[in-house]
């Protein structure tokens, strides 16, 4: 198919020489279709004129008159300004720009001028300090900056609004009405959506703010709807095309697990297994996501979607993203399976050649019946004898490529993907959109509370005395310390040095153990087991205790410097307390910066519901702060929010599901467009799945 337009490179666009380029590129503005994607962040209303007479202080307003005089101003303090007068019938109005020692020869008295600004009294007198400006004479039909409806795009680096604006009304002009418009028209009849190069038009220059809000609708939509496309057509796909193995366990296994827990499911468990239970029973490949709080009891639904599968005579792999969470995984499965005789074994970097040769052929040869592992479970040279069940925890540290690589190991296994950290349901159906979702709301019962408090820097020592209090009560506790540099060793070093200082001071006398991510695996695994075993009262700790602790004594934690994780990671640590019968307390020191910050914190004192808080979190830092890079790059969102265009988000999920039913490789003619945009778009995403 021909070339679109609209792949472009951004600095064919006129105005945008090597340097903007340069800038635009960092902002990961590209293409031609990158930057008219890049919608503004609000706009001013600058189409009504106001006289001289009729300013006030405060109210932004556009004003159009002649220029008297233009003179530099050097106070004798402070910085120096251009300073011209301009009048229009009803008045007279100074106008200021600090610094802006150019515009002295190039506003020229005689000339018409509009501004824009906000008018300031100084010295009693009305004075527009910096506003836009723009020269009625040329450009009339261009003015950009004043006069009409005025786009303000988020944050451009070092480049200045009104570079930006002009560059985008360039690109508007030559490229929009060339652009191939996706959308078929039986999806265009559906909402009435504009065309695209109309939207281009109405969302960078609109003739209304009305306008504007149906052209960005527009846009989202296309950018949801291409997103969805693929992850429904894989879905569909999987259904359809893939044919998977009938797993019908008997079910004698998960039986003989039942009788030995000390506990009864909850029925949010129960349902969990159920669902599992059947998807693995039907002849396609299971995708299923199982979601739920910290704490709600995932491990024990997946040791029982593991006991079918070894049951029905396949092998399971559990993958873990760190090494700590696999061994954590490996004991925990371990105290449901190993009593029913089952054959597990574990796969990770930090086993020497010789281990890694025999658990890979125990694995090949079907001695080992589950292996638990990192990503060096998806190495090349790991072959199982027959996979059936692949269980990925925490699956959004896992990049889509991953996913894939492990899907290729078994036929076509069943797959569960577990994640500890809730997301919200537009997000899951980003980024799952392929799965389908069990979800585990509540929590086993006679859960202890956690009692939670943001504490400033002042009252540590009463926190440290408070932690003193509950170690004589025969309480564990926990203490965490963030990221101070953007480096593993760097934190290391900070928990090493309050290690020590603790030890010395405010903890003295207690039984201190250490915990970072630069220790011996060795070392790491001996200090994780004493704390176990009670021989030590405190652990202090980076943020590796976040996952895989299971400590029910340890009943404190005490997060300084809490402001520097983010709320889904908190609570991920704050899960690692109220495990036990004791009444928990979680203490977060913060220094927060800005109120924002702060009241970011609160969240946390307020609520124990993972998925309250993952919403708050992703509203608070965005989606790539949550999700990583990679995967927030997989995602390719540039104009559209899951969040906050959920409604859009489901019309585009709806309209995808309608035309891959209709069409399902989107081979009409009036298809292709979008089939070539969705592909170009998620071309990583579509490497082990076809689409089209
Ligand atoms: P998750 O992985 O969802 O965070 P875990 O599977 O680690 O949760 O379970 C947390 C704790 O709750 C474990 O100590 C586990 O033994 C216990 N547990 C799991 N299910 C139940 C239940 N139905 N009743 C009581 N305790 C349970
Ligand atoms: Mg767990």
């Amino acid at each position: 198919m021909a070339q679109d337009i609209l792949d472009t490179a951004v600095r064919f666009v006129k105005g945008v020489g090597e340097v903007r380029a340069a800038q635009l590129n960092r902002l990961d503005i590209h293409t031609v279709r990158d930057l008219l994607f890049t919608l503004p962040r609000r706009y001013e209303d600058r189409r009504v004129v106001t006289l001289v007479a009729g300013l006030h202080a405060g109210e932004w307003a556009t004003v159009a008159g002649t220029v008297r005089s233009v003179s530099w101003q050097q106070p004798r303090f402070g910085r120096g300004f251009v300073e011209a007068l301009l009048s229009d019938a009803s008045g007279t109005l100074l106008c200021r720009w600090f610094g802006a020692r150019h515009l002295q020869n190039q506003l020229v008295t005689g000339e018409a001028l509009v501004v824009y600004g906000k008018p300031v009294r100084r010295r009693g007198v009305l004075v527009l300090e910096h506003p836009d400006l723009e020269r009625m004479d040329e450009e009339r039909d261009e003015s950009l900056h004043t006069g009409r409806i005025v786009p303000v795009y988020p944050l451009t680096e070092q480049l200045a609004q009104r570079t930006l604006r002009r560059i985008l009304w360039q690109a508007v002009e030559k490229y929009a009405d060339l652009a191939v418009d996706v959308l078929p028209p039986s999806t265009r009849q559906l909402q009435d959506w504009m065309r695209l190069g109309e939207a281009f038009h109405e969302v960078h220059f609109p003739t209304s703010l009305a306008a504007a809000e149906r052209a960005r609708a527009r846009l989202i939509f296309e950018e949801f709807l291409c997103m969805q496309l693929v992850l429904v057509a894989r879905k569909v796909q999987a259904e359809k095309f893939l044919t998977g193995r009938a797993l019908v366990a008997p079910g004698r296994w998960v039986e003989q697990l039942r009788a030995q827990l000390p506990f009864q499911l909850t029925e949010g468990q129960e349902q969990a297994v159920r669902e599992i239970r059947a998807d693995m029973a039907r002849p396609r490949p299971m995708h299923r996501l199982l979601q739920g709080d910290v704490g709600s009891g995932k491990t024990v639904v997946a040791a029982c979607a593991i006991l079918d599968a070894l049951e029905c005579g396949v092998q399971a792999a559990v993958m873990a993203p760190t090494e700590i969470l696999a061994v954590q995984h490996a004991r925990t499965l371990g105290r449901y399976l190993q009593p029913l005789g089952i054959r597990m074994g574990v796969l990770s970097s930090s086993l020497d050649a010789r281990d890694k040769i025999a658990a890979r052929a125990a694995m090949a040869d079907g001695r080992t019946q589950l292996v638990i592992g990192t990503h060096a479970l998806i190495q090349e040279r790991v072959v199982f004898k027959d996979l059936g069940l692949i269980i990925i925890d925490e699956q959004h540290k896992f990049g889509v490529e991953q996913r894939g690589l492990l899907y290729g190991k078994g036929v076509t296994p069943d797959v569960l993907v577990m994640t500890a950290t809730p997301i919200p349901r537009t997000l899951a159906m980003t980024l799952y959109g392929d799965l389908d979702v069990t979800t585990i709301r509540e929590l086993p019962r006679g859960r202890q509370d956690i009692v939670t408090r943001v504490i400033g820097e002042a009252q540590l020592d009463k926190a440290y005395g408070f932690i003193r209090d509950q170690v004589a009560k025969g309480r564990q506790a926990f203490l965490v310390y963030p990221l101070v540099a953007e480096s593993e060793q760097l934190e290391a070093r900070a928990a090493t040095e309050m290690f020590a200082q603790l030890q010395r001071h405010q903890l003295s006398g207690l039984a201190l153990g250490l915990l970072h991510g630069q220790m011996e695996a060795d070392d790491k695994e001996s200090t994780m087991e004493k704390f176990r075993r009670g021989d030590l009262n405190i652990l202090v700790a980076t943020s590796v205790v976040e996952v895989g602790v299971d400590v029910p004594n340890a009943s404190v934690m005490l997060v300084e410097n809490a402001e520097r994780f983010g709320l889904a990671q908190l609570h991920q640590l704050r899960g690692r307390i109220g495990r036990g019968e004791h009444r928990s307390y979680c203490i977060l020191q913060g220094q927060p910066t800005s109120r924002e910050a702060w009241q970011r914190l609160k969240v946390m004192e307020k609520t124990r519901d993972g998925f309250v808080i993952a919403e708050e979190d992703f509203r608070i830092r965005g989606m790539g702060n949550l999700l990583g890079r990679e995967q927030s790059g997989a995602l390719v969102l540039r104009a559209g929010d899951p969040l906050r265009d959920q409604a859009l988000l489901e019309q585009a999920r709806t309209e995808a599901f309608r035309l891959i039913e209709s069409d399902p490789r989107l081979e009409a003619p009036e298809h292709a467009a979008l089939r070539q945009r969705a592909r170009a778009l998620y071309r990583s995403a579509s490497t082990f799945v076809k689409v089209g």
